[in-house]
């Protein structure tokens, strides 16, 4: 017979985790008890089992760790320097509600109804001249209107995948990626963090794994907010033409950079129609809009627009109508130019304040873009116990290893200065040195 060895924490964690779905109930110092909805008298009655008709769920490794841990005790002042998002103080709600004054009576009765599913045309129009002028040249058969870059990542991984494919990522990356591919079935080869990009390990990978798909973030990678250079950019574009590899280039942050403009994505560097490029509205204007776009070879386009269908038909079209006349009166220009300025002010604001309390203790970089400070502590604390004591002290951050397709080293973390003013970071930061003072004496 064989025998598994199962530690208690690994015991303790299953149980909360049938708590938490309501399959039992821990009632503390006498046991767990199955909860009396599943319990074998209620199935008497007439309640249909879901647990036995759902399909397996091929569970992401990392796609609980965050919510494990967050859930105890979180103060009401909470900082969160963990989302990533825009500052929602700085959403231009009232310019929306004007637009949707000024022009809703141009609307005819049939806007409101079903608009093709790769999306309102004018939309579709508008963002082949915008991708035009960042050097992305295509035509509206190459674009897809879709319900937020992560519809993108999910589509694309749909059509591509089966189980069993490999698909590569630098890590860390984009912890919603990871999961959509692996809960896909997917096997993940990851690149290791390195100076310069890795191209021996990338080309060791595709001889003897033959992977269908690179996933990257070449721009203000999140969690890392690196850049990969102009002259890496062109080399991973040969080698992919060279190897058949599609290359799904996500691209959220290139228009938030604080510096010089970053070099060309590798859409607008692709010969050999391989690149399938992703971005979205949620970063540089409102999540809430959900609304992102792929611009690929047409062929990939049309099984894209196959697979949307089956999804949600067609992406919100008030969304796509007012997100169109934004960007067409010229706010979304402007509202470029102002979230820069305030963005790169908070970002000098944070590395300078961690410089400040915590430079012997934590080594970073400082991004030129995006929304993101990669932390690496030069301490011996686990990250995930410091978090632990950063929410007692009332502030938040997400520990490395959510960013990586199979738990590493528990020596890093990501900070986001995006969503808090100054002040708010700065005290944000305090916290931050308290809770590891306090864990150092401990
Ligand atoms: N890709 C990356 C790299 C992201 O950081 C995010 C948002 N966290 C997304 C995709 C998804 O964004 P959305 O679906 O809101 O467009």
């Amino acid at each position: 017979a064989l025998l598994f060895e199962v530690s208690r924490t690994t015991a303790i964690n299953a149980y909360r985790h049938l708590e938490k779905g309501g399959y039992v109930s821990i009632k503390n110092g006498s046991g767990t008890y199955v909860s009396d909805r599943y319990a074998l008298e209620s199935k008497t009655n007439n309640e249909i089992p879901w647990p036995q008709l759902l399909k397996p769920y091929i569970h992401p490794s990392m796609a609980t760790l965050m919510s494990e841990l967050m859930v105890s005790n979180v103060l009401e002042d909470k900082i969160s320097l963990d989302a990533g998002m825009p500052d929602p103080n700085y959403y231009p709600i009232d310019i929306f509600s004007k637009l949707h004054r000024d022009y809703l009576a141009e609307l005819e009765p049939r806007d409101f109804g079903h608009i093709p599913v790769h999306g309102y045309e004018p939309l579709r129009h508008t963002i082949t001249q915008m991708l035009g002028s960042e050097g992305i040249k295509c035509y509206s058969d190459e674009v897809i209107i879709l319900s937020g870059s992560q519809q993108g990542l999910y589509l694309t991984a749909r059509v591509l995948i089966e189980p069993g494919d490999y698909v590569i990522i630098q890590a860390p990356t984009y912890l919603g990626a990871i999961q959509v591919f692996q809960s896909l079935g997917a096997r993940v080869l990851s690149l290791p963090q390195s100076e310069d990009f890795p191209f021996e390990i990338l080309e060791d990978y595709l001889t003897r794994y033959r992977p269908k798909l690179l996933y990257c973030i070449p721009t203000f990678r999140n969690p890392t907010g690196t850049v990969m250079n102009a002259g890496e950019r062109k080399k991973l574009i040969q080698l992919a033409a060279r190897y058949r590899l599609a290359i799904l280039e996500d691209d959220p942050y290139s228009n938030l950079y604080y510096e010089d403009r970053p070099p060309a994505s590798l859409k607008a560097l692709d010969d050999y129609g391989g690149v399938i490029y992703l971005s979205t509205f949620s970063k540089i204007l409102m999540p809430g809009l959900r609304l992102g776009y792929m611009v690929a070879h047409p062929s990939f386009i049309h099984r894209i627009i196959l697979e949307k269908q089956y999804v949600d038909l067609h992406s919100n079209n008030i969304s796509q109508w007012l997100l169109d006349l934004f960007i067409k009166e010229g706010y979304l220009a402007n509202h470029l130019i102002k979230m820069r300025g305030i963005y790169r002010n908070r970002r000098n604001v944070m590395t300078e304040a961690l410089n400040q309390s915590l430079k012997s203790k934590l080594s970073f970089q400082i991004p030129q873009g995006g929304f993101y400070i990669w932390c690496k502590i030069n301490e011996n604390i686990s990250l995930k116990k410091l978090l632990q004591e950063a929410l007692k002290t009332g502030v938040s951050f997400v520990p490395g290893e959510a960013f990586y397709a199979a738990p590493g080293e528990d020596k890093e973390f990501r900070l986001c200065f995006s969503q808090h003013n100054e002040e708010i970071i700065l005290e944000g930061i305090s916290r931050l040195e308290k809770s590891i003072g306090k864990f150092k004496k401990s």
